[in-house]
């Protein structure tokens, strides 16, 4: 199993090329994405590559311990998920961490919605289809590296 500093390399290294791919392609004049896209991948990318990697369903890996003290909240999805599972699956893996994580946050996008009136629900009806294609490709490209280099070993 690669080390988690290795994956997170990885993905680095392909996110650096990416944008290099896209900065190449607004200078081209061949992308007409925006910043807001851009900035929705990179965000997503980082936030899937150092907090929602495939390893947590392990005890001990690096995205862990990037929730520090919420760490515990990924100790129930390291004992229902054994490891290679389901959560290394290409498709359904970043979605049961997505789905769990969204779980855990019911309580505060509750409270959210309650008090500030604000919807996470309505902010995603809200969206445009090239938002949804930079976040899908931001929750599932460092995700698929992440196996693929699992797999290679
Ligand atoms: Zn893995």
């Amino acid at each position: 199993m690669p080390e988690g500093r290795v994956h997170n390399l990885v993905n680095l290294t392909w996110l650096i090329l990416v944008l290099l791919a896209v900065g190449g392609g607004w200078g081209l004049g061949w992308l007409e994405i925006g910043w807001l896209e851009v900035m929705v991948f990179a965000g997503t990318y980082l936030f899937m590559t150092f907090f929602l990697s495939p390893d947590l369903d392990l005890e001990q890996c690096n995205s862990r311990r990037h929730w520090s003290v919420l760490s515990f909240l990924w100790k129930p999805y390291a004992f229902l998920f054994r490891h290679r599972g389901v959560s290394h699956h290409w498709l359904w893996g970043p979605l049961t961490r997505l789905i769990y994580l969204m779980l855990w946050a019911l309580p505060v996008l509750y409270w959210g919605q309650q008090y500030y009136g604000w919807s996470m629900a309505e902010k995603l009806r809200q969206m445009s289809g090239r938002l949804w294609i930079a976040l899908g490709t931001g929750v599932y490209l460092p995700h698929w590296l992440h196996v693929i280099l699992d797999r290679l070993e």
